[in-house]
C-alpha cells in the first residue's frame, strides 16, 4: 500500500524531473548562440556528452522511479548529478565568472523542496566546494593566467572574492528557501491533519448517531412502562420513590441524547432575512421566564440599531441564546445580572460591511484559565449533571449561520462574544468578511 508520505514524494519527484528537460532546453539554446567559443575547445565534446548522459539518466529514472524503494536515496542522487553537471558546465563556460553558476542556485531551491533547510545548507556547501573544485583546476591548469598558485596575484583577490559572493548567495538561498518550503510542509500537514480529524469525526458522529437513535426508542418504552408501574395504587411509597428516581434518570438520559443528535447530526439552516429585535426579543422573553435562574437574577438586554437585519436561521439562533443563557444561570448560583448587548460593528477591512457582535455578559464565577481553551469541546464539561455539548452546539450553529464565536472571563464574570454578519457573506470574531460554506 502506498503512504500519503510516499505519494507526496513521489509527486515532487515527478516535478523535478519534468522541471529539468523544461529548463535544460532553453538553456542549451542559450550555449549553442551565445558560447560558440565551447564548439573550439577541447571541453565541449566532453560537455555535450555530459548533457546527453544526464538526458538519458533523467529518462531512465523517469522510467524507474515510481518503484524506487529508497526516495529519499534517489532524490539526493538525483541532486548529485545535477550539481555534477552545472560544474562541468561552469568549466567549460568559464570559471567562477560564468554565468552559469547561478545553476547552483536552482539545484539549492530543489533540494530544499526534499529536505528543507538541512537540504538547503548541504547543497549549498557541496556546489561552493565544487565550484572551488572547478576555479583551482582551472587556475592549475596549464593554459591558465595564473598558473603558479600565488597569493599577491590580483585575479586571486578577485577569484576569492567572487566565490566569497557565492558563499553569501548559496546559503542565504539555501536557509531562506529551506525555511519556506518547511514553513508550507508544516502548514500543508497541519491541513491534512485537521482534514483527517474531521473526517475521522464525521464518521463517529454519524456511527454514533445511528446507536442514540437505537438506545431511545428502548428507553422510551422503558419510561412508558416505569410511568404505568409508577401509578399503581398498591406500590409501597419507598418503591415510589425509587420509580421516580428511574423516570428522572431516564429524563436526563432522553436529554442527553437528544443534544447528542442536535450536535452529531444537526439540520441544515433554514435562513432567512429577520430583524434583531425579532429576534431577540422572543429569546430574552423566554429566557427571563427560565426556571433555571436562582432568585435573584436580572435579564437586562440592550440593543442598539434593532430593526437591523440578519440573514439566520432564527431557530437555531434561539437555541444559541438558551444555551448561553442556561450556562450564565448556572455560574451564578447565588443570583446575579445577565446583560445582552448588540452592537453595529463596521469591518475592520474598510469594505464598509456591516456585522452585528452580541456580548452575553454575567457576573459568574467566571471560567479558569486551563478550562477556558476546552469549554467548546464536545463532552467537556465541569458540571455533575451536564452533557458537555451546549457550548459545542453553540459553536457549530453559529459557523453553519457564517458567525464567530469568542469567550472572555474573570473570576468576575464570562463574556461570550458573537459576531453574525449583516450581508450573507461569512464574517470573523473581529467582523471580517470571509468565505465559508453556508
Ligand atoms: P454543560 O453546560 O453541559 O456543562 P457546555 O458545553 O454548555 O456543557 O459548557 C461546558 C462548560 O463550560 C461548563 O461545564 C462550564 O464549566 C463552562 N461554562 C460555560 N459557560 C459558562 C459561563 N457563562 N460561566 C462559567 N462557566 C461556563
Amino acid at each position: 500500500m502506498k503512504s500519503p508520505k510516499r505519494e507526496a514524494l513521489l509527486n515532487r519527484l515527478t516535478w523535478l524531473m519534468m522541471g529539468r528537460p523544461l529548463l535544460a532546453i532553453p538553456l542549451l539554446t542559450l550555449i549553442l548562440f551565445s558560447f560558440h567559443s565551447i564548439e573550439s575547445t577541447p571541453d565541449a565534446r566532453l560537455f555535450y556528452f555530459l548533457v546527453v548522459l544526464r538526458g538519458c539518466l533523467t529518462l531512465f529514472h523517469f522510467i524507474v522511479f515510481r518503484g524506487t524503494k529508497n526516495l529519499d536515496a534517489f532524490t539526493a542522487l538525483q541532486l548529485i548529478l545535477d550539481l555534477f553537471l552545472e560544474s562541468v558546465l561552469i568549466g567549460v563556460t568559464g570559471n567562477v565568472e560564468s554565468p552559469f553558476s547561478i545553476l547552483y542556485i536552482g539545484t539549492i531551491v530543489s533540494s530544499t523542496f526534499f529536505f528543507y533547510e538541512k537540504g538547503g545548507v548541504i547543497t549549498a556547501t557541496a556546489a561552493l566546494l565544487l565550484l572551488g573544485i572547478v576555479v583551482f583546476l582551472k587556475e592549475s591548469h596549464p593554459s591558465a593566467e595564473v598558473a603558479s598558485f600565488s597569493f599577491t596575484h590580483p585575479i586571486f583577490f578577485e577569484t576569492y572574492y567572487r566565490l566569497f559572493l557565492h558563499a553569501i548567495a548559496f546559503y542565504s538561498v539555501g536557509l531562506v528557501s529551506g525555511f519556506f518550503f518547511s514553513k508550507s510542509h508544516k502548514q500543508f500537514k497541519m491541513m491534512e491533519e485537521e482534514m483527517h480529524q474531521k473526517r475521522w469525526l464525521a464518521i463517529i458522529g454519524e456511527m454514533a448517531a445511528g446507536m442514540a437513535h437505537e438506545i431511545r426508542n428502548p428507553l422510551a418504552s422503558l419510561s412508558g412502562s416505569i410511568q404505568l408501574l409508577k401509578n399503581e395504587p398498591s406500590l409501597q411509597e419507598e418503591n415510589r420513590r425509587l420509580m421516580e428516581i428511574a423516570l428522572h434518570e431516564t429524563d436526563r438520559l432522553n436529554a442527553i441524547i437528544t443534544e447528542f443528535l442536535l450536535y452529531a447530526n444537526p439540520n441544515p439552516p433554514k435562513r432567512r432575512w429577520i430583524t434583531l429585535d425579532h429576534l431577540l426579543n422572543e429569546s430574552v422573553e423566554l429566557i427571563r421566564k427560565s426556571k433555571e435562574a436562582a432568585e435573584p437574577t436580572q435579564v437586562i438586554l440592550k440593543m442598539s440599531d434593532p430593526s437591523s437585519e440578519l440573514f439566520v436561521d432564527p431557530d437555531q439562533m434561539k437555541q444559541v441564546f438558551w444555551n448561553l443563557a442556561i450556562n450564565a444561570f448556572a455560574a451564578m448560583p447565588q443570583g446575579g445580572t445577565l446583560t445582552l448587548t448588540t452592537k453595529q460593528i463596521p469591518c475592520a477591512n474598510g469594505s464598509g460591511q456591516k456585522a452585528i457582535a452580541f456580548y452575553f455578559q454575567d457576573t459568574g464565577m467566571g471560567i479558569s484559565k486551563e478550562n477556558l481553551s476546552k469549554i467548546f469541546y464536545p463532552f467537556f464539561t465541569t458540571k455533575s449533571s451536564g452533557s458537555g455539548l451546549g457550548l459545542s452546539i453553540v459553536q457549530r450553529i453559529i459557523e453553519q449561520n457564517n458567525g464567530a464565536i469568542g469567550v472572555e472571563s474573570a473570576p468576575t464574570g464570562t463574556i461570550f462574544k458573537i459576531v453574525i454578519p449583516i450581508h450573507p457573506m461569512g464574517v470573523d470574531i473581529s467582523g471580517n468578511p470571509v468565505w465559508k460554506k453556508s
